[in-house]
């Protein structure tokens, strides 16, 4: 497989100027070349053969590398409550999150981090994937949630208590094949009755897993709303802060001294009612969250603009599947719609959405930009992201390693 894409504007996920009349050389599955079309031919390829390469002319459309999820929960659909999922058959989830897998790649999303799954279904998706036996995205994954015993999300989570057993449920989940692990610090709202602000985890608790995930290679990620609980993950050593919605002053300055990660969720607490109405289950699970969800949604304001203010790196994820609120549609196209309505620009929008979630995935030498070397995982609309953010999802085409989806 090899071909040149020509005529489109590129918009390579570092941030810097777009490439009008753009030439991107795919080789196999990578990238070989990029620059401008008055450079061609590439010089990847011999003058000699130039003529008999295929050429694909984008003119007119914008190429952006294939974007990353870096917070989703592949096994559940997102439009009924966990408790009706979890009285599903395995086949029945199986084959639903097949789709999802598909749904999600063709909305442009060719890498997720899966934070949280159920029977270690996400695991033979990932490896059937792998194999090319179905569509779907790259995928990183943390396996069953750790939770204290009646924790957050405990009716899924794999539940323990006291450093001895945080340390073998962390073991467990590597064993079965995860590369992250997932801690709930703080309560949450998709768990009826909880307090966000309580934390649940000790420091001890929280040390002790990340102690035996960094030993074995991988990073620890945390659930946490409240500032206690992200104040004992950054003591405890967690590599990413998933949510955050109340980050504070001291904590904020912690995260910055350990170079930790802040990973946005927007849309599952801010659901895009406008193209997609609420079935009567959401309905009634939105009017049970929604003062939580709307002092969140004032809350997460403040907190992005003060994590800009500190400098802290930033990830996105559209945490679909997590609620019965979140759906896997356009979400990730979503999630950078928000993080523009909380004043940044659309290019700085793609970039979290891409290079830097290809940071906290671990993966930024293979995917996150379109630079020689990498996976041609690429993005195409069929209008400009930067004039109108929505219009990421405008979709022209997405391509995975290459290959053509
Ligand atoms: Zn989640």
């Amino acid at each position: 497989m090899e071909y040149v894409l020509t005529g489109a504007t590129l918009i390579d996920g570092n941030g810097g100027e777009p490439i009008v009349n753009a030439a991107v050389h795919v080789q196999g599955e990578r990238i070989a070349w990029v620059g401008s079309m008055a450079d061609l031919p590439p010089p990847t390829i011999p003058a000699s053969q130039w003529g008999d390469m295929e050429q694909i002319d984008l003119s007119g459309k914008w190429l952006l590398p294939g974007l990353i999820d870096a917070h989703i929960h592949i096994c559940y659909n997102g439009s009924e409550s966990v408790f009706a999922l979890l009285e599903k058959h395995r086949d029945e989830l199986v084959l639903e999150a097949v789709d999802i897998c598909k749904r999600t790649l063709s909305h442009g999303v060719t890498t997720i981090r899966d934070v949280g799954g159920e029977q270690f279904i996400e695991m033979s998706l990932r490896d059937a994937i792998n194999r090319g036996f179905i569509e779907g995205p790259r995928m990183k994954l943390s396996g069953r949630v750790i939770s204290m015993t009646g924790g957050h999300a405990h009716f899924i989570a794999r539940e323990a208590d006291g450093s001895d057993e945080m340390r073998k449920a962390a073991r467990e989940q590597i064993k079965a094949g995860a590369d992250l692990v997932k801690l709930m610090a703080t309560g949450g709202t998709a768990t009826p009755g909880q307090d966000i602000h309580a934390s649940q985890l000790t420091v001890e608790e929280i040390s002790a897993v990340t102690e035996v995930a960094h030993m074995m290679g991988r990073k620890v990620a945390a659930h946490c709303h409240g500032t206690g609980g992200i104040r004992n993950c950054m003591l405890g050593g967690v590599d990413t802060i998933e949510h955050g919605t109340y980050l504070d002053d001291e904590t904020a300055d912690m995260m910055v001294a350990n170079g930790a990660t802040l990973v946005l969720t927007l849309g599952a607490g801010n659901p895009d009612l406008e193209s997609y109405p609420l079935s009567p289950v959401q309905q009634a699970d939105a009017e049970r969250r929604k003062p939580m969800i709307e002092q969140g949604v004032k809350q997460i304001r403040g907190t992005i603009a003060l994590a800009r203010s500190k400098g802290i790196f930033l990830g996105i994820g559209t945490d679909a599947g997590g609620n019965p609120l979140a759906p896997h549609n356009f979400s990730m196209a979503r999630e950078l719609e928000l993080l523009v309505d909380n004043d940044l620009t659309a290019m700085e929008a793609i970039s979290i959405g891409t290079r830097n979630n290809a940071v906290v995935l671990d993966m930024d030498a293979d995917i996150g930009t379109v630079e020689a070397g990498k996976y041609a995982d690429l993005l195409v609309l069929n209008a400009d992201p930067l004039a109108d953010i929505r219009n990421l999802r405008q979709i022209a085409a997405v391509y995975k390693g290459g290959e053509k989806v």
